[in-house]
């Protein structure tokens, strides 16, 4: 391992707005992330699992007063809205948008044994449940209802009175009739 140093790299900036130190040692290229080289320069090597994160959102900034160390999941939950709160994380609900704690205000769901919290948070999920439920309410007593009108717009009060649903029953039992007469012929 060649002790390089970066001190006097060349500076390149990417496409997403980092910077790049550019070494080339004996022929060989070598490449470093600056941010990360300056904030290994204050507190040595970074520990595997963290990223060093730009506290500015500005990917060029690296100053070490805008730099910090964050884990993977952490930094992940950094930028999507997150905020770490005396310990505990924080974070928009995709519905209301009111900032809420994650473990107490957001649903844990496990799935393909990998937990996940919520997008929305309890409230907000438990307001669309209710207004499901109650759409299909609204959609089963629609059907039910139109089911038992007769043809002069009036309804039948028991379905044994509705000649839609004897139709219905009728051929129901017929299809079972003819299913039966067809096993039988199969089966010598
Ligand atoms: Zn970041
Ligand atoms: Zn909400």
């Amino acid at each position: 391992m060649v002790n390089i140093d970066w001190s006097k790299a060349n500076r390149h900036k990417r496409g997403d707005g980092h910077i790049q130190l550019r070494k080339t040692v004996d022929g060989k290229h070598y490449y470093k992330d600056e941010h990360v080289y300056v904030w290994e320069l204050y507190n040595g090597e970074k520990p595997k699992g963290y990223n060093i994160h730009h506290i500015d959102e500005n990917p060029s900034n690296n100053d070490i007063s805008n730099l910090e160390l964050l884990s993977f999941s952490g930094h992940k939950r950094r930028h999507s809205g997150h905020i770490l709160k005396d310990g505990a994380w924080w974070k928009p609900c995709g519905m209301c948008g009111v900032l809420k704690e994650e473990q107490k205000d957001f649903y844990l769901t496990t799935a393909k044994g990998q937990s996940k919290y919520f997008s929305i948070c309890k409230q907000c999920d438990r307001e669309r449940s209710t207004e499901y439920r109650n759409n299909m309410i609204a959609n089963d007593l629609e059907l039910f209802v139109a089911r038992r009108k007769n043809n002069n717009g009036k309804y039948y009060s028991k379905n044994k009175d509705n000649p839609n649903y004897l139709a219905r029953k009728k051929a129901t039992q017929i299809r079972y009739l003819e299913k039966k007469k067809r096993l039988l012929n199969s089966g010598e």
